[in-house]
């Protein structure tokens, strides 16, 4: 027997069910379960995803027996419907639908109203007596089929409608006369033939598999092949195709066609959601072309089918247990269902959504917490606009998907791209969007249009995409040839910049400020549930107070990273900090010439000894000054430090700091241009020659691989010191202030045992020296960044000495893969779009390689010390995908910047979930 084709759905039962998305596409599968559910939907068939898969397996071929099957199914749904495709007294019509299994809105072409010829068409009329609506029907089936399966761009036929309309002078499509219809489709067919140098196909047969094939080359369409790449969909066999009965939104008054939500996906607000238009066919609702009406009003307009659509929308919230996006038609006041699925939304509503859900009851806080896009959690983590900022608003549109948006204006896709790339922000300014722009939307700040509603395409995607989007917004008027548009007496040219707020609707001159976001209300309550799951501790990477408390009310349990280099930066500190540079290596020179010249002299001769014991002491004299300023700038910058230190204490009271000692090489202290090097020389009284001669004998051909990290420490070992003490000095203060401290010391670029061994005596000597000194003791660890091959291969000679590892996996990816860090923009992107790599692995660690190198390395360190505490600081310690390894190989916490705790909150109480046992034990 073949394997089955097609699958057929009418008459209360159905051969599929909600369960098959993958074969049937999420359209047809659901079509199938809401036709077992006794909900009215027009009787159809799907063609499965294994015909498409084995269409471009088989060079565009259709399986053996196809054509068969289709044949069958056709003739059981003209039965059914007790009508003939092409039929000159009863034709049936039909709509072809793609639907793949992740839902990817308006990326590929229905086409509806498949059937009509000059028989049909008879037939239709005779049908309905409705002259106008039979030639209104052809005019769309035309248009679609033009466009969707020949390519003839939709234009040229709406140009013929906007000229009829105009010579006529209504507005709308649904004042044009069944006369002057049916000459736009005799036009139509005109226009149909110049542009395909073919006939508008009659027989209904030929028509259908014409269709069905472009369906099917939809697939690869440049708009969904790029819309896979935006979401990472991955691993589909195809689109399904559905063909289906047609029912009828634009019969007359009595009919209407609608989407609706069953909640606000936009707020969460528990409340009936969506839009409608009265005498219209489906595609208009969303194309925008006309403004449509909040669904509340059908109630008014058509009572029964209102309460039946509340019904069904009900029915299937409960079935689904999630936001249902609903597509529906009524024709002649009867309801049709003709599409569910999971509504996109934002991310304030997903939590809204998730929580109320929960509490409810119809789902369970499991459930609620695993809901949940932890990425898309980055939305609320936004800034918004401040309150208090002066807004100049010039209009108010549509509040389509919310945010806070800034910036310059663009009217195509293109250049919102372009500009994008040059990390300039955008607004992107339409009058309507289509899936063509998807880069540009994906590109931009903020979406604006002047056409549509709450559900046109700019509406749907940009929530989909969580970007600001302000749509319908009818009193500006765009002027694309121009580049600008005029609002209010005002233009606006291309490139000024704008402000969108997503939430009201506004849109300001100008760029408004903003402030910071907060954790309340639901999100707080969500991030208080994923808590009671999660097993992983969250951690910061935070090198200031103010980052530090921003991320503890975040949820941050500690710091897992604290960059002392960054302090050194501050406004006051770097002539310090140069001091020192500059001084510094003089010093070693100095003293190295000391010591060759007193070798030389214990074996020299008189006559050459009094020559060397003059020198020496030239030598010695140069030496004493430079010492003076070295020390002098240390003794300068400990202060600064040790006030960093206790700030950062006083806001982590009670929980552990992870504190790095200096990491970068030193060059990257000084001026490279020549105009601050003057600067610098004039500050410091030196020569500008004398300063260039510091940069380039601090230059290095690869710093990255160069004199920096803990070599410094071996080398300056003053700075080192220096830090310490400050750091221990801080922690007595602090302590003394009644704040529990808990300094973790660590030590960067470690590579060898012995490296780490002699650092760490250094550090202990040093904080042994401040105890007594304050007569005090201090709770303390010392550890090591985990971030070279070699450290992780060595982790259980390490372990020996260092009390925790951190694994820095952005040094760690860069060494594994030999990739520069500040240079893969210029062949990852390539990698990536060619498949070489999957992911970019500075992003998402790669667990194939460098996660290889974590876990070999957690494994060889727990094996000499089984409480070692094991946590990652690289920026990968914000990332999902990430924390679900970390949780799975033990690590006791994961590192992130502030503001995406709660994200790790979130993916950590995901992991658990899914791997609900931790090899974390300690
Ligand atoms: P998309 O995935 O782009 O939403 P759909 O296949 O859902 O494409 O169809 C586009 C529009 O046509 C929708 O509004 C839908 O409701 C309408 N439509 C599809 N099939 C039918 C049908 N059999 N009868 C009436 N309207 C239909
Ligand atoms: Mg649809
Ligand atoms: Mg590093």
């Amino acid at each position: 027997m073949s394997p089955k084709y097609i699958y057929f759905f009418g008459n209360g039962s159905a051969e599929g069910s909600a369960d098959m998305k993958h074969l049937l596409g999420g359209k047809g599968a659901n079509l199938a379960e809401m036709t077992n559910l006794g909900i009215p939907v027009p009787p159809g068939f799907t063609i499965t995803t294994e015909v498409c898969d084995a269409y471009y397996k088989k060079n565009q071929q259709y399986p053996e027996g196809l054509a068969e099957e289709i044949e069958r199914n056709l003739s059981q749904l003209e039965k059914l419907m007790g009508a003939k495709l092409g039929d000159a007294e009863n034709p049936l019509l039909v709509s072809v639908r793609s639907g793949a299994a992740a839902s990817m809105p308006g990326m590929m072409d229905t086409v509806l109203n498949l059937g009509l010829n000059p028989d049909a068409i008879k037939g239709l009329m005779k049908k309905t007596g409705n002259e106008r609506f039979a030639w209104d029907a052809y005019r769309r089936f035309i248009t679609m089929f033009g466009d969707v399966v020949m390519g003839v761009e939709r234009h040229h036929f709406e140009e013929i409608l906007d000229k009829y309309k105009k010579k006529t002078r209504v507005k709308s499509d649904t004042e044009l006369t069944a006369e002057q219809l049916k000459n736009i489709v005799e036009e139509f067919k005109v226009i149909y033939k110049k542009k395909t140098r073919e006939s508008f196909p009659h027989d209904p047969k030929v028509q259908l598999q014409k269709a069905i094939n472009a369906v099917f080359a939809s697939w690869n369409n440049p708009r969904a092949i790029k819309y896979r790449q935006l979401y990472d969909i991955k691993g589909l066999l195809g689109t399904a195709v559905n063909v289906q009965a047609m029912v009828f939104g634009n019969m007359g008054n009595d009919s209407a066609t609608g989407v609706c939500f069953t909640r606000n996906p936009s707020t969460g607000e528990n409340k009936f959601y969506g839009e409608f238009l009265i005498n219209a066919q489906g595609e208009d609702v969303v194309a925008g072309i006309r403004t449509p009406e909040p669904i509340a009003d059908l109630e008014k307009e058509m009572p029964d089918a209102y309460s039946q659509l509340v019904k069904y929308k009900n029915i299937l919230e409960n079935h689904f247990k999630d936001v249902q996006d609903i597509e529906f038609t009524i024709q002649e006041s009867r309801l049709f269902m003709l599409q569910t699925r999971t509504g996109k939304r934002t991310a304030r509503a997903a939590v809204k959504l998730a929580v109320d859900m929960a509490r409810e009851g119809l789902i369970d806080k499991k459930t609620a917490i695993s809901r949940i896009d932890p990425g898309q959690l980055d939305q609320l983590l936004h800034p918004t606009f401040d309150p208090k900022a002066k807004r100049e608003i010039v209009a108010v549109g549509l509040p389509a998907s919310p945010g806070a948006a800034t910036g310059r204006v663009v009217f195509c896709a293109e250049d919102a791209e372009r500009l994008a790339e040059k990390n300039e922000k955008v607004i992107l300014v339409r009058k309507e969007t289509s899936p063509e722009d998807i880069g540009g939307m994906h590109a931009s700040q903020g979406i604006l249009t002047t056409r549509g509603g709450m559900t046109s395409h700019a509406a749907v995607v940009a929530r989909g995409m969580g970007k600001c989007c302000v749509a319908g917004c009818g009193s500006l008027n765009v002027d694309y040839k121009n580049q600008n548009f005029k609002v209010n007496g005002r233009v606006i040219k291309k490139g000024e910049y704008i402000s969108l707020d997503g939430s009201s609707g506004e849109v300001m001159l100008g760029q408004v400020s903003t402030i910071e976001p907060k954790l309340s209300g639901d999100f707080a309550t969500l991030m208080e549930w994923a808590d009671e799951y999660r097993k992983l501790k969250i951690r910061t990477n935070a090198d200031t107070p103010e980052d530090a408390r921003k991320a503890r009310e975040l949820g941050a349990e500690g710091i897992g990273l604290c960059r002392t280099e960054h302090m050194f930066f501050g406004e006051n500190r770097i002539d310090s900090v140069r001091q020192m540079i500059l001084s510094a290596p003089d010093v070693k020179n100095l003293k190295a010439k000391i010591s060759f010249l007193e070798k030389e002299l214990a074996k020299a001769a008189n006559d050459k000894a009094d020559v060397l014991k003059k020198e020496l002491m030239l030598v010695k004299k140069e030496l004493k000054e430079p010492l003076v300023s070295y020390s002098s700038a240390l003794k300068n910058l400990l202060p600064m430090q040790r006030r960093d230190f206790e700030q950062i204490f006083k806001a982590m009271d009670g929980l552990p700091v992870t504190i790095r000692l200096l990491d970068p090489p030193l060059h990257e202290f000084l001026p490279q241009e020549e105009y601050n090097q003057k600067e610098i020389a004039k500050k410091m009284k030196l020569s500008l020659k004398e300063i260039q001669e510091k940069v380039s004998a601090l230059h290095e051909l690869n710093p990255m691989l160069g004199h920096r990290g803990c070599r410094l420490g071996v080398t300056y070992p003053e700075i080192y010191d220096m830090q310490v003490q400050a750091i221990i000095e801080a922690a007595c203060n602090m302590k003394k202030k009644g704040i529990t401290v808990y300094p973790e010391i660590m030590l960067p670029i470690i590579s060898t045992e012995q490296e780490f061994s002699v650092l760490k005596d250094n550090v202990h000597k040093i904080a042994k020296d401040v105890m007594q000194k304050k007569n005090m003791q201090i709770e303390y660890m010392v550890g090591t960044m985990i971030e070279l091959p070699r450290a992780a291969l060595i982790a259980d000679k390490i372990a020996k000495h260092a009390e925790f590892f951190s694994f820095g996996t952005n040094d760690l990816t860069q060494m594994t893969f030999g990739f520069s860090r500040d240079d893969v923009g210029s062949f990852v992107p390539e990698y990536l779009e060619k498949g070489i790599l999957e992911k970019d692995p500075f992003q998402v660690l790669d667990q194939e390689g460098t996660g290889q190198l974590v876990e070999i390395g957690i494994h060889k360190g727990r094996s000499i010390r089984s409480n070692l505490k094991v946590g990652i600081c690289g920026e990968h310690g914000g990332n999902p995908q990430t924390i679900s390894f970390c949780h799975k190989i033990g690590m006791n916490y994961v590192s992130c910047s502030p503001f995406r705790v709660p994200i790790a909150r979130l993916a950590a109480a995901q992991a658990s979930l899914q791997q609900p046992v931790s090899r974390a034990t300690v």
